[in-house]
Formats: structure tokens, C-alpha cells, sequence
């Protein structure tokens, strides 16, 4: 999802990273990590995560960098498959119209007016709810900016990607059927170091840490 390792926000680690002199790195003063570029703290997982669109509880866990491409699908299908179901459920009333009610159902005729009623209300309220979301997620793609960045109107504060490029970083890398496939890893994507081990040492206290000028 983009999780940034917690506690790293060390003097050796930071030494580590070998920053020139007048440079700043932000922490998280929630997680005691160096804070990224356009990261932000989820108080659910409690961590950072580097590109947080935000907490999905259906999901139970951060939209975020690493994940996105799997929510975008997941919601695309969940719609589809929703839609699928409406259309069955059309052709089940036309099918049980013109049967006169006698064959086209195991139960009672009024039970089955019920439960396709039912059925409908169900997949219509799913349909709208993951194509909202659907939706929202292509264009936070599309923009390059998170629904976060949108909400605390952080635009402006990073070089902007062209849409066609942010698509296919989100989906890493160049257009191939893998991208309809949740099973497929972001393959052409450098992985990032989400499971480094994290330093050991002094944490630094500041929430701005500049690299003073020798
Ligand atoms: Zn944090
Ligand atoms: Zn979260």
C-alpha cells in the first residue's frame, strides 16, 4: 500500500541517506518515521503511507501507492458483477411475466417478487456505491492528486504527471492485459523498500530535521 517502515526516524538512518547540507526531511511525529514526499499518517494503521488516497474500512486497510491498482480493480469488477445481476434480474421478471408465474420460480410468486426485489435494491446500491468509487480513483489517477490532497488542497506542491503516464505508473507499466488482473504484481515498477529493517538507534525529535550547511 505504500507503508512507510515506522521509527526509522533515526540519527544513523538519517546519516544514511546522505542528504546535502541545507536540505530538510520531514518526521511524523505520530510514527516517528521520515516522512516522504507526499506521504500521510493513517491513524487506523497507524503509519505513513506514501501516496494515501485514504482508509478503506470495506477493505480494512490504506489506499495508497502500492495498492491502488487493486482497488481500482476491485471496484470495477464489484460494479460489473452488479450490474450483471440487474440484468438477470430484468430478464428473470420479463421470463416470469410471460410464464404466468408457474415455472420460473421454486417459490411462490409473491416470494419471488420479494426476493428480486430485493436482489435489485441490492445490487443497484452496490453498483452506485463502486462506481462512485471507481470513479473518484480513476480521476485521483488521472490528476495525480490523492483524494487527501484534494481535501487538504495540498495541489500544487509536486510536479504534476500527465495522465496517461500517472495511469501507468499506478498500474506499473506500460498498457498489457496484466493490468485487468488483480493476480499480477506491479512488475516494471521499482520495488520500494517496504520491508527494510529498520535502524536501531536514537530517535531525533525535531518534526523538521534540516541538514545544517558545513
Ligand atoms: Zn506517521
Ligand atoms: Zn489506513
Amino acid at each position: 500500500m505504500g507503508a512507510v517502515p515506522k521509527g526509522n526516524a533515526t540519527k544513523e538512518y538519517i546519516e544514511s541517506l546522505q542528504l546535502k547540507p541545507g536540505q530538510v526531511v520531514y518526521k511524523c511525529p505520530k510514527c516517528c518515521s521520515i516522512k516522504p514526499d507526499r506521504a500521510h499518517h493513517c491513524s487506523v494503521c497507524k503509519r505513513c503511507i506514501r501516496k494515501m488516497d485514504h482508509h478503506c474500512p470495506w477493505v480494512n486497510n490504506c489506499v495508497g501507492e502500492n495498492n491502488q491498482k487493486y482497488f481500482v480493480l476491485f471496484t470495477m469488477y464489484i460494479a460489473l458483477l452488479s450490474l450483471h445481476t440487474l440484468v438477470m434480474v430484468v430478464f428473470h421478471f420479463l421470463y416470469c411475466f410471460e410464464d404466468d408465474w408457474t415455472k420460473c420460480s421454486s417459490f411462490s410468486p409473491p416470494t419471488t417478487v420479494i426476493l428480486l426485489i430485493l436482489l435489485c435494491f441490492e445490487g443497484l446500491l452496490f453498483l452506485i456505491f463502486t462506481s462512485v468509487m471507481f470513479g473518484t480513483q480513476v480521476h485521483s489517477i488521472c490528476t495525480d492528486e490523492t483524494g487527501i490532497e484534494r481535501l487538504k488542497g495540498e495541489t500544487g506542491k509536486w510536479l504534476k504527471v500527465p495522465c496517461w503516464e500517472a495511469v501507468q505508473m499506478a498500474f506499473g507499466g506500460p498498457f498489457s492485459l496484466s493490468w485487468c488482473s488483480p493476480f499480477t504484481g506491479l512488475s516494471c515498477k521499482k520495488s520500494p523498500p517496504e520491508h527494510v529493517t529498520i535502524p536501531q538507534g536514537e530517535i531525533i525529535e525535531e518534526d523538521v530535521i534540516e541538514i545544517p550547511l558545513n
